[in-house]
């Protein structure tokens, strides 16, 4: 676990409820705690990935069970609002030390 790891401390460890849209073997996505958008789902590994640069030391069948799940989360929002947004941080602009994917749609974005 590293610093100021929210999915870790909190997320993975049950100290908060959060409201999960689906979740695979290793993977989990749920509706982000405190969205910045109209539909904001945030999806993590349920193991410590730091960020999306240490994807190359995990087996392909992991990278595909995950696209699979932010799939699976796209098309759900497509199918609400028409179309969304995929993003992933890095360094200074990833807040929390763990690998995580928004998913997401506002009306701002159109
Ligand atoms: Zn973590």
């Amino acid at each position: 676990m590293k610093n100021n790891d929210f999915y870790c401390e909190m997320v993975l460890s049950n100290k908060i409820n959060v409201d999960i849209v689906c979740e695979t073997e290793h993977f989990m996505a749920f509706h982000h705690t405190k969205p910045a958008f109209e539909r904001h789902i945030v999806v993590i590994p349920k193991k410590h990935i730091q960020s999306i640069r240490e994807l190359y030391l995990y087996e392909k069948k992991l990278i595909i069970e995950m696209h699979s799940i932010i799939d699976e989360v796209m098309r759900l929002v497509e199918s609400e609002y028409g179309g969304c947004r995929l993003t992933t941080n890095i360094g200074n602009l990833q807040e929390t030390k763990h690998l995580h994917w928004h998913v997401y749609y506002d009306k701002q974005m159109i």
